[in-house]
C-alpha cells in the first residue's frame, strides 16, 4: 500500500513515499495535536476542494497551529498533486501536525507541518450495497460535547473512540456504528453524518457534537434545491421507529442507505436513492 503513494507533498515540496518519514519524537503522534482531511477526487478533480481546505485551517486554528501555507498554496499543491499522479478517481489525504522540536505538553512554538498524500481508492460500498444499506451496531462510545473536546475540529484525538467503535461494531457484525452524545441523542457514525426521513421530510442531529461534514452540506443543498425540507435537532434512539428511511453521508461512503440500527430495520430507500444519485451527480463521478 506504502508504495502506491507516489504521490506525497511534504512541507512545500513533492518527494517520495519512502522520504516522507517523520522523526519519533513527534508531538503530533504523541499528544495528537494534529488535524486532517479526507477528500475524494473524481475524473482528476477534487470534490469541495475549498471547502475541505477551508474546515482545514479551521481545524487547525481550534487546534491552536498555524498552518505555515495560504489556503491558496495548499489547494494548488492538492490539484497539482492530481495532475501529477496517474490516479483518475482517488483520495487526498491533508494532515497538518506539531513537530518534533519540544516533547512536552507545553510546545507552542514547535513547527508545524503539513504533509499531502493521495491514493487509489474507490467507492467503499457497491452501488448496490449503497441501496441494500448498511447495518449500524451502537458504541458504548460517546461523541463529546464542545466543552470536552474541539468538537468542531477534524483533529486526529477524536479517531480514538471512533476507532474503538468501528473495530468493536466489526465484531459484532455490523459494518459501522452509531455514537450517541453525552446527552444520548444520536451523533453520527464513526466516519459520517447521519440523516433519517419521514413523511418526505429529513432530520438529522444538529450541531454540537458531530463533525458537520462537507457531505451533510452538500445534502442539505440538494434537499433545498428539491424542495425537501431539513430539520436539524435532537434524535433519540427512542424514535428511530418512526423513521421511514436512514442513510449516512461522508467522504468515504458517499450517501450509504442504512439497513438497520441494531434489532430496528428500515424497510425503505426511495428517498435515499435519490439522493444516492444526486450525490452521483454533483461530485461528476
Ligand atoms: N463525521 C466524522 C466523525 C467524520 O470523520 C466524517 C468524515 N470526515 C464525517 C462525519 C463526514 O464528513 P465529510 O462529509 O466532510 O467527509
Amino acid at each position: 500500500f506504502i508504495d502506491s503513494l507516489k504521490n506525497v507533498w511534504l512541507d512545500g515540496h513533492f518527494v517520495e513515499s519512502s522520504e516522507s518519514n517523520i522523526p519519533f519524537l513527534t508531538h503530533g503522534l504523541h499528544y495528537a495535536s494534529c488535524v486532517y482531511e479526507g477528500i475524494r477526487f473524481y475524473n482528476k478533480k477534487a470534490f469541495k476542494l475549498e471547502e475541505h481546505i477551508a474546515r482545514l485551517f479551521r481545524s487547525a486554528e481550534i487546534m491552536d497551529m498555524e498552518i505555515p501555507f495560504d489556503e491558496a498554496g495548499i489547494i494548488q499543491s492538492i490539484e497539482e498533486l492530481i495532475a501529477r499522479g496517474d490516479i483518475t478517481n482517488g483520495y487526498i489525504r491533508p494532515v497538518v501536525w506539531r513537530g518534533s522540536d519540544s516533547i512536552a505538553t507545553f510546545a507552542p512554538n514547535n513547527r508545524i507541518h503539513v504533509g499531502i498524500a493521495a491514493w487509489e481508492w474507490p467507492s467503499y460500498y457497491t452501488k448496490e450495497k449503497k441501496l441494500e444499506g448498511i447495518r449500524l451496531g451502537l458504541s458504548k462510545w460517546k461523541r463529546p460535547n464542545g466543552d470536552t473536546a474541539p468538537i468542531e475540529a477534524k483533529a486526529s484525538g477524536h479517531y480514538m473512540t471512533l476507532t474503538l467503535s468501528k473495530h468493536q461494531a466489526m465484531r459484532d457484525g455490523y459494518d459501522d456504528a452509531i455514537l450517541l452524545d453525552t446527552n444520548d441523542a444520536i451523533a453520527e457514525a464513526t466516519s459520517a453524518n447521519i440523516f433519517f426521513s419521514k413523511d418526505g421530510e429529513l432530520h438529522t442531529p444538529k450541531l454540537g457534537s458531530i463533525l458537520d461534514g462537507i457531505t451533510r452540506q452538500a445534502i442539505f443543498k440538494f434537499a433545498k434545491s428539491h424542495d425537501i425540507p431539513v430539520i436539524e435537532r435532537d434524535i433519540t434512539l427512542c424514535e428511530i421507529s418512526t423513521f421511514d428511511e436512514a442513510f449516512i453521508t461522508g467522504t468515504a461512503c458517499e450517501v450509504t442507505a442504512v439497513k438497520s440500527i441494531k434489532d430496528h430495520t428500515f424497510n425503505n430507500n426511495e428517498l435515499v436513492s435519490k439522493f444516492i444519485d444526486g450525490y452521483a451527480q454533483m461530485c461528476g463521478e
